[in-house]
Formats: structure tokens, C-alpha cells, sequence
């Protein structure tokens, strides 16, 4: 799914006129994922290189613009994790693509060093369209060490026409040093409202636009995504139910990460319920009875261990069997 897919949601549009309309040369955009920290940080590079800017953000008619549209913009540099980068339809550089092709390696999960110094060297050359330039780095959490202290450098001491944005969705991992050469912006959470309004504008039935907002946490990008992968609000519903019979058909042909979340959803949800808390990702009426306390502590430990390992699974079917069969445990044991 390109960003030009999904129409600019309303939220994001007053958050643009409100960056736009402040100085700054870095800006950190941060919250939890799902509030369109992506989204926000193309709309200020899209503004910052268009050859007609308003204050409400790019013309959408320019070279520039059209340049961004079809991802050969010079003087925008994408910083992100090679999986990303295919997902949303960036290029990865030559060797970068002819190493995978190759099957030399797989696309990476973090930005490599190699994309890093090119982006280094990127801020150092002169504006090729002569409206400055820009790095759009995302996930920005996604930098080890070594990435973060190279663009640390940058800056600090900004070549004079280049401009950041970080997008990122677990600040708190990055280096103090980094969120402190940064203007911060936390991301606005929308109200319901306005986010089944999106929903539905996107052509998400009404009907099933609120219970896909709870199954993805209130998180309204998480929710369109749930809504266009076809599942229906009814098997989440289900879901607990059909975890506690120990039925692995449920699941369907889920990802061994999208059923460790789902877990972790229904393993929050129940630790909630057993405080007296109101569940978060599925309605109480659907929730069976929760276990002992003890029982779901070492269960959500358990998941968050398997979240480390979920994308490189020895043998998907059997992680999804074992999963199963844990959640099935956890949700009869008496202690
Ligand atoms: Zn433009």
C-alpha cells in the first residue's frame, strides 16, 4: 500500500499547517505506532522541497512534488529499514537491490550502515533542484549505534540547506543526544469520531469501522490495515473463545507476528479484567474468565520472548501450534 492510496486524514492536515508553520531544521515526530508518524513526516519534506508551497503544505502539481510521487526526488534522501523501504515503494540502492536479488541477504529490519554513509554524503552534496533538501529517517529507532552517532554528526553541524525529520515510533530508544538536537512533536491521538469519519471515508463499513479500531487499540492506520486484510470483526470477536478451545484454524493463515500480537492483545486484555481494569482490544462480553494472575505474568513474558524471535521462526506451523497450545494452558490453569 502506497501513502497516496489513503487519503490524507484530517488530523495529520492540522498537524502539517502547525509544523509548517514553525522554524526548526530537525524535527522528532514520536508517539505510539499508528498515528501516522510516516504520513506526517512526507507531507513536511513534500512541503519543504514543493516549488509552490502554502501553509497548508505542498502544491501537489510541481516537479518537485511529482518527483516525490514517483520516488526519484534528488534532493530527498528515505532512510529506513529495507523492508520498509519495499513495503512503501522507495528504491534501495543498486548494490543494495542486486544483494538481494542475489539472495546474498534478505532486506534488512534496521537502517544499515551502508544506507547511513550515503545519506551522510547525501547532506554534503549541493541541492540538485535548488529548494534545499531533506532526510526522512523512519522508523528512527530502527538506528543501531553506529547509524545513530553518524547522523548524530550531521546534526550537529547541519550542512546548511539540509533539513530532518524523525519519525519515530519508540523515541525512548533513541540516543538522548539525538531527541535533543531535535524539535519534538508528539504525535495528536484523534477523537473516535473523527477517526471512524476517516474510516468511513476510506470505505470501511461503519459498522465494523469501531470494533476494527478496538481490536487495533484506537490506533486509526492499524484499524484501515485490519479492515483491507478481510477479517471480519466477528472471528476477533471470537477469538478468545476459540484460543481457549485451543482451535489453531482460528488463527487462519496468519503471520506467527500478527498471532503473537494477537496474544498479547488478549493477554493484556485479561491482566486488565483481573485488576478490574476495562479491556482495551476486545469487549468484556467476549473475554473468557481470567485465569489466576501468576498464570497470565508468565504467559505475557513468554509472548514478549517470542515477539524477539517471531520473524525468523524455526517452523511457522509449529510455533502456531505451540503458541496455541500455551494460550490454551494459560487459560484453563488454576494457579
Ligand atoms: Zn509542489
Amino acid at each position: 500500500m502506497t501513502d497516496s492510496a489513503v487519503a490524507l486524514a484530517p488530523w495529520i492536515a492540522a498537524q502539517r499547517a502547525s509544523l509548517l508553520a514553525q522554524r526548526g531544521h530537525a524535527w522528532l515526530l514520536q508517539g505510539p505506532s499508528g498515528l501516522g508518524q510516516y504520513a506526517l513526516g512526507m507531507e513536511l519534506v513534500r512541503a519543504w522541497l514543493c516549488d509552490a508551497p502554502t501553509a497548508q503544505g505542498a502544491c501537489g502539481q510541481c516537479g518537485s512534488c511529482h518527483a516525490i510521487d514517483v520516488r526519484t526526488h534528488a534532493d530527498l534522501c528515505v532512510l529506513m529499514p529495507e523492508v520498509h523501504m519495499l513495503a512503501l515503494g522507495w528504491p534501495l540502492s543498486e548494490k543494495a537491490q542486486a544483494d538481494i536479488d542475489d539472495k546474498k541477504r534478505k532486506p534488512s529490519r534496521e537502517i544499515r550502515v551502508e544506507a547511513m554513509r550515503d545519506a551522510v554524503e547525501f547532506s554534503q552534496r549541493t541541492s540538485a533542484r535548488g529548494r534545499g533538501k531533506a532526510v526522512l529517517v523512519y522508523p528512527a529507532e530502527q538506528m543501531n549505534h553506529i547509524t545513530a552517532n553518524a547522523l548524530l554528526k550531521t546534526l550537529e553541524e547541519p550542512p546548511g540547506d539540509v533539513r530532518f525529520v524523525l519519525a519515530s515510533e519508540a523515541a525512548h530508544q533513541l540516543l538522548p543526544t539525538i531527541r535533543s538536537r531535535c524539535l519534538g512533536h508528539a504525535m495528536v491521538w484523534p477523537s473516535e469520531a473523527d477517526m471512524l469519519q476517516w474510516l468511513a471515508a476510506q470505505g470501511v463499513e461503519p459498522a465494523a469501522a469501531a470494533a476494527h479500531l478496538r481490536a487495533a487499540g484506537g490506533r486509526p492506520d492499524d484499524a484501515l490495515v485490519l479492515a483491507r486484510s478481510g477479517r471480519s470483526p466477528q472471528s476477533w470477536a471470537a477469538l478468545p473463545q476459540a484460543i481457549a478451545r485451543g482451535d489453531v484454524a482460528a488463527l487462519g493463515d496468519w503471520a506467527p507476528a500478527q498471532v503473537i500480537d494477537a496474544l498479547q492483545k488478549l493477554c493484556h486484555d485479561l491482566l486488565a479484567a483481573s485488576v478490574g481494569a476495562a479491556p482495551r482490544y476486545f469487549a468484556s462480553g467476549d473475554l473468557p474468565k481470567p485465569p489466576p494472575l501468576g498464570a497470565l505474568t508468565r504467559w505475557s513474558r513468554a509472548l514478549a520472548k517470542a515477539a524477539r524471535t517471531a520473524d525468523h521462526p524455526f517452523n511457522a506451523g509449529l510455533m502456531l501450534e505451540a503458541l496455541v497450545a500455551q494460550a490454551r494452558n494459560t487459560l484453563h490453569s488454576r494457579h
